[in-house]
């Protein structure tokens, strides 16, 4: 059965039986239905990524890591490349950046199954070495269509690479971040906030107090864009 064509025709009847008129319950099961329906095609972009050997990386991955989450979210993490840990899973950061990463998204009194994680880079380049060219263009359709389907209200790029592909500039990391930025999905859509800041990676390697506050500065600007509380002191 092609669930995505059910999903899709069940929308449309809906519309075609409300004519615009949608009652309370029926807006939310619309809503509730459009959530299943970007799931069932983020699942697609999985396994199209799965199967993948657009690149050279292709051949040299344990496993491709498509990213993961919850398919509603409003706030979509967005990282360089999957490293040793990731590769050896299939799931975007949970190697030690990805330990620092679930800290932050908590100390923002969050979960990461409120969030979608994922990478500019699907498979893991060799030690670790910076994403190629080649490589970014091969993917990017991947993580492009990722955002287009969960429709965050904020990206929050993490690190110089995730920012720069995605806002398509030279500026460095310590320019771009903590202000908010426009992200382009596609001709006549409208731009999305992207917020830069420090990768994780980068401030494990850099620990200092004026970066670490720096990442949760950027953090407390996202929260606030989101109309999100501002969690207790303590858990940070
Ligand atoms: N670093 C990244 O950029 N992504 C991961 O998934 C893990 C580490």
């Amino acid at each position: 059965m092609d669930t995505a064509k059910v999903v899709r025709q069940h929308l449309e009847m809906d519309d075609f039986f409300t004519a615009g008129v949608t009652l309370k319950g029926q807006k939310a099961r619309q809503e509730q239905m459009q959530v299943q329906q970007s799931a069932i095609e983020l699942e697609k972009v999985a396994g199209q990524v799965r199967q993948c050997r657009k690149c050279g990386l292709g051949s040299l991955r344990t496993n491709a890591v498509p990213g993961e989450g919850n398919p509603a979210a409003s706030i979509f993490f967005i990282g360089e490349g999957p490293g040793a840990d990731e590769d050896a899973q299939g799931r975007p950061f949970v190697g030690r950046a990805g330990k620092l990463l679930d800290k932050i998204i908590s100390a923002m009194g969050l979960k990461r199954s409120d969030v979608f994680i994922g990478n500019v880079l699907k498979c893991r380049p060799p030690d670790n070495r910076d994403p190629k060219g080649d490589e970014i263009v091969s993917c990017l359709p991947y993580l492009q269509r990722q955002i287009e389907l969960i429709n965050p209200d904020v990206i929050v790029a993490l690190g110089a690479h995730a920012a720069k592909t995605l806002l398509e500039t030279n500026k460095s990391i310590g320019q771009l971040r903590g202000q908010f930025h426009e992200y382009y999905s596609g001709i006549g859509r409208p731009a999305m906030k992207l917020m830069a800041t420090y990768h994780p990676a980068y401030l494990l390697r850099n620990y200092s107090t004026d970066n670490r506050k720096r990442v949760w500065e950027d953090m407390k600007k996202v929260l606030a864009e989101l109309e999100l509380p501002l969690p207790q002191a303590g858990k940070r």
